[in-house]
């Protein structure tokens, strides 16, 4: 079976981990430094701070950011379950703001009649490792006086109008296998804030010089020297996504609906999502027979899940029950994704 994800760990990650591992320092300490020096200097953002999961990201960056008991955050109901159980640990309310259909994204020009007296942050979820349109969100944040906060957990190594995702507004990324790059768990909030830096640092260790009201979300020394070695490979492992994701689009074009990158902007491939419709169950069937890996991702979306039912979200309930995800990362191979060509030709035929 070709798989959906596949994490590509090298010699340079296992001698890595053994210097740590005989170095006696297991915990956060100098490797989780020297990760977070190495991922500022990617995403070109001031400060780079590592935690224990995309999620604990998304968790300690809202809460440094103030949100609350009693806060709304506007997001994309079209995402992990991640991206809204985060805003929940916080005490506070997701509100959804229906996506583009053709970038899977949140439509920023539906998210200004959402705000209220509540509303905190505007979280936009590049979805699939395609940039959201940030631009028009942070001019809405800035007349409203509400923060961006990225979800680009899927988004390591994109570029928005040129500047990198991490850079532009606090961004949380994930380390989890099935991304473009992993310490197994792990995650990164990046920011050009000292203060939210800070908020973060002290929130992720036991609250501690912060009224000792925090948690544990440390990244460990082990993680962090993976980390370091698959960041250097990234941008790497993201040509030979983008490689694939061009083979796959010159092959399927014609014949569905393939993702497309917008002007200006750097898709990194985390999934490579096509749009079936009606069709999907027959070609899932038939990529599986083929021994090829497609997955659906996400049906549900998170406004169909019980504690986030919310109707009128037209765009992501369409797109729930059409998409697929085929295999892009960099251990797809040419024949591979022949065969994905030909199984879909024929199933749609
Ligand atoms: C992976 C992911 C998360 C959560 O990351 P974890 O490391 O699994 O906690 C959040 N949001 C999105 C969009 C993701 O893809």
């Amino acid at each position: 079976m070709i798989s959906i994800a596949q994490p590509i760990i090298g010699k340079e990650e296992r001698a890595a981990v053994d210097a740590v591992l005989a170095s006696g320092n297991l915990a956060q300490g100098a490797k989780v430094a020297e990760f977070e020096e190495a991922f500022s200097a990617y995403t070109g953002a001031d400060h780079a701070v590592a935690v224990s999961s995309g999620t604990a990201a998304l968790h300690l960056a809202l809460l440094a950011h103030g949100v609350g008991h009693s806060s709304q955050v506007i997001t994309s109901p079209f995402s992990f379950i991640s991206t809204a159980n985060a805003v929940v640990h916080c005490g506070a309310t997701p509100v959804f703001a229906d996506v583009k259909a053709e970038t899977f994204n949140m439509d920023p020009s539906l998210v200004e009649e959402l705000i209220t007296p509540f509303t905190k942050a505007l979280m936009p979820v590049h979805l699939y490792g395609n940039p959201a349109d940030l631009d028009p969100l942070k001019d809405i944040a800035l007349r409203r006086g509400l923060a961006v906060i990225e979800d680009a957990c899927q988004a390591h190594g994109a570029i928005y109008r040129g500047q990198k995702i991490g850079s532009m507004n606090t961004a949380c990324f994930s380390f989890y296998p099935s991304k473009n790059m992993t310490t197994g768990e792990g995650g990164m909030v990046t920011t050009d804030d000292a203060e939210i830096a800070l908020a973060v640092r002290q929130l992720r260790q036991h609250g501690m010089n912060r009224g000792n009201i925090g948690f544990n979300y440390r990244m460990t020394d082990i993680q962090a020297a993976i980390g370091i070695e698959q960041l250097k490979k990234l941008d790497n492992f993201n040509a030979a996504r983008r490689k694939n994701a061009g083979l796959l689009s010159d092959g399927l074009s014609g014949i569905v609906p393939c993702p497309t990158e917008a002007e200006g902007t750097t898709h990194c491939w985390h999934q490579f999502t096509i749009k079936l419709g009606s069709k999907r169950q027959s070609v899932l069937t038939a990529l599986h027979e083929a021994g090829i890996g497609a997955r659906v991702y996400y049906d549900p979306p998170i406004h169909r899940v019980n504690p986030y039912f919310t109707s009128g979200l037209k765009n992501a309930d369409e797109l729930a029950s059409s998409v697929l995800s085929l295999p892009v990362h960099p251990d797809v191979t040419e024949e591979d994704i022949a065969k994905m060509i030909e199984v879909i030709s024929c199933a749609l035929a």
